[in-house]
């Protein structure tokens, strides 16, 4: 049967575009529907325009290291609505830029929220009804929040903190994953009074403890109340703010209220059940190694099928799809030993296995780890501590997993995520000359094996 299309795309976010691209450019006939803006969230309301605010946000404290370099530097001042209007206008330009490559790839864009009506039809509001032989789901997620918290009502999640009108005096933030930890440091670092509520009893779950640790620390450090071990029962609203009432006894008030507590794919009214698309307790898409859902013809890339929830993995998924269905290739992306970053203040990276994984899943280790002052910090007198932590398998002496908090951490581990991925060795890596001065160089000159004795020893 001839269809509309050989390839329709719900969502023009990363997954999605770089999908639609390449299908394109092999020539095949391709559309994509977007019911917000092209781009998606890494580009709208994600990772963009959260490390703009990120270095925004910083200046603060660079601000105030200066004065031990010599500067002089008060008076300086911030000013909230000239950041939030230079940071929408970066944003369109690079949503703009979606949309040009996207057309000259040859894919057309239909704006408008489809949802699917059968295994090769769909349905775009405004568009009518279109058939195609291949349908790809990259729809993304959404922020999750609890809706049995009295008062949830009140509360604003990552997507409002992007536009909001005023920063608030005080903000209370709820979690102890990647959104909450970044945008507590944002926050603190523009003056925000910033408390941060999360129930474990280290923030970054399923990081390397070490890590969590260490940056529990270095964030309390640089200004942000830490409350751990506790939820909230309750929001409030009251004539001087909003009140949080925690489960330990506390109250705490604060002007917003921000929860980070966790994301879910994006299907719902999607129409996956007409279209016999299988999906997990949690929401997400199931999908094969290609991508490939329960439904012939029909496939799902990025944060709908929650598998690595990251723009770069949702990327790789959907250049492989197309690689696969549209150039004969058949390609799985390969999910292990894919680099992340926190960019919390001071950020983390991290590569591979934490130290419990590893022992749990049978490994003997070496623990190569160090703790010091970066050079910057010594100079004027600063505290703030950098932490290095390689996990090495005894008996192969390969480097499973490589742990960084610290200043550029970020721009580190994507260098050595190559040499993991490659399955690098202990003295592979040692053999590598230094780069002086540097953080990393500490990275390639640690010698001896860290002995844990007490945890109160790190
Ligand atoms: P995460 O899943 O990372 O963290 C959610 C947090 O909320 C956890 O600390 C969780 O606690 C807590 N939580 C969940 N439910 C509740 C509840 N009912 N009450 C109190 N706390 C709760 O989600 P994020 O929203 O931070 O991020 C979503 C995903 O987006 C990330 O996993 C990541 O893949 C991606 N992302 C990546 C970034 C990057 O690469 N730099 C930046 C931002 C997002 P617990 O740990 O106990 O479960």
């Amino acid at each position: 049967m001839a269809h509309d299309l050989d390839l329709f795309v719900i969502g023009a976010g990363s997954g999605g575009v770089r999908a639609a691209r390449l299908a394109a450019q092999s020539g095949a006939k391709v559309a994509v529907a977007e019911e917000y803006r092209v781009g998606g969230t890494c580009v709208i309301r994600g990772c963009v325009p959260k490390k703009f605010m990120v270095y925004a946000s910083e200046f603060a404290h660079y601000a105030h290291i200066s004065e031990g370099y010599g500067w002089s530097a008060s008076g300086s001042s911030f000013d909230w609505s000239r950041f939030r209007e230079a940071k929408d206008r970066e944003i369109s330009r690079l949503s703009g830029l979606y949309i040009a490559n996207l057309t000259r790839a040859g894919a057309s864009l239909m704006e408008g929220r489809a949802v699917l009506k059968g295994p090769h039809t769909v349905e775009v509001a405004g568009h009518g009804e279109v058939t195609a032989q291949k349908i790809l789901i990259a729809t993304g997620g959404r922020p999750w929040r609890p809706q049995d918290l009295p008062g949830v009502e009140h509360t604003i999640t990552s997507e409002e903190a992007f536009d909001l009108p005023a920063l608030p005096r005080r903000i209370l933030i709820v979690g102890g994953g990647y959104i909450a930890v970044e945008f507590a440091g944002i926050f603190a670092g523009l003056g925000v009074e910033t408390t941060l509520l999360y129930r474990g009893d280290a923030i970054l779950r399923g990081f390397d403890d070490d890590v969590r640790h260490h940056l529990s620390r270095e964030i309390e450090r640089r200004g942000i109340r830490l409350l751990l071990g506790q939820t909230q029962t309750s929001i409030e609203k009251g004539p001087n703010g909003l009140l949080s009432r925690l489960s330990g006894g506390d109250a705490i008030e604060t002007d917003q209220v921000m929860l980070a507590t966790g994301r879910a794919p994006h299907t719902a009214g999607l129409g996956l059940a007409a279209a016999g698309v299988e999906v997990s307790s949690s929401g997400a898409i199931v999908v094969d190694g290609f991508s490939k859902t329960s439904a012939p013809g029909i496939w799902a890339v990025g944060d709908v099928t929650d598998r690595i929830n990251l723009t770069p993995v949702a990327i790789r998924e959907g250049a492989a799809f197309a690689q696969t269905e549209f150039y004969g290739n058949p390609t799985r992306f390969d999910h292990d030993m894919v680099a992340s970053a926190v960019f919390s203040q001071p950020p983390v990276g991290s590569v591979g296995l934490s130290e419990t994984e590893a022992r749990n899943g049978g490994a003997e280790v070496d623990i190569y780890m160090s703790s010091f002052r970066p050079m910057k910090e010594t100079f004027y007198g600063g505290q703030e501590q950098a932490l290095i932590k390689l996990v090495v398998e005894t008996k192969s002496q390969k480097i499973l997993g490589c742990h960084v908090v610290g200043p550029d951490s970020p721009e580190i581990i994507q260098m050595a995520a190559i040499a993991l991925k490659m399955g690098v060795t202990k003295s592979q890596w040692d053999s590598t000359c230094a780069v002086h001065p540097t953080l990393s160089e500490e990275l390639v000159t640690m010698k001896d094996k860290f002995v844990r004795a007490t945890r109160a020893d790190h």
